[in-house]
């Protein structure tokens, strides 16, 4: 990642992610979705039967603690600021604060209304959690048409959707198969498009060169290929 664009502290951290209550009174809408998506459990000493409970212990180590301010923890998710000022919210039939609140993104939270967790990643473990994260035991589930249709990485540049593409096509158990792109130009006749530099462009909206894909992964096909038997364009 281009050094410009990565969250340098705490105070970076701050301006994107929250784990507390937002105020109701400004923010009512935020204040809703956080109530509805963002809240853990409850789990432990409030309900010993939830499911992230292990061994007696929440395995996402839940309620946190109260922390006044950001903290960067080296090699590990920092410890988000989750200040002790009495907000308390009824959900799942408990008085839930602070502590309670899954790491979010106002914005994104606002656009998508769902729950999405967005936690600042300083090691490699954050990328590894990342697929563990979305794709759970994708092996066992990669038939499952609901199972993926529900679930996405999102990028912010394509180089990145490559490289996690990549990473997801070996997490799959099949063979894999390749296929390649064209190595020449019709009525070409002087040789204008040579070999290698039609091999190394990627023209917008086509799959790369050397496409890799296996059984059961996703393909979105970009043209009508069979439309009586559902095979079009955007399927
Ligand atoms: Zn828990």
């Amino acid at each position: 990642m281009d050094s410009s664009s990565k969250l340098s502290g705490p105070d970076d951290f701050d301006k994107y992610i929250s784990a507390e209550l937002p105020d109701e009174k400004k923010y009512p809408l935020l204040h809703k979705l956080v109530c509805k998506y963002m809240m853990h459990g409850p789990c432990g000493v409030l309900n010993r039967n939830c499911g992230c409970m292990q061994d007696g212990a929440c395995c996402f180590r839940y309620p946190k603690q109260f922390s006044e301010t950001t903290e960067q923890e080296k090699d590990a998710y920092p410890i988000y600021r989750r200040r002790n000022d009495g907000h308390k919210v009824f959900v799942r039939k408990k008085w839930l604060d602070n502590r309670w609140i899954v790491p979010y993104n106002p914005t994104l939270l606002m656009r998508y209304n769902c729950h999405i967790n967005v936690e600042v990643s300083s090691s490699i473990k954050g990328c590894k959690y990342l697929y563990k994260y979305v794709f759970s035991d994708l092996a066992t589930n990669c038939t499952s048409i609901s199972y993926m249709r529900e679930r996405a990485i999102l990028s912010t540049r394509n180089e990145y959707v490559d490289s996690l593409n990549a990473v997801m096509i070996g997490k799959f158990l099949e063979n894999e198969k390749v296929y390649y792109s064209h190595d020449s130009v019709d009525d070409d006749s002087t040789n204008n498009y040579h070999l290698n530099f039609l091999n190394s462009i990627t023209p917008n909206g086509l799959p790369p060169h050397e496409l890799k894909i296996k059984k059961n992964c996703h393909v979105i096909l970009l043209r009508n290929l069979d439309p009586h038997h559902g095979l079009c364009n955007g399927t």
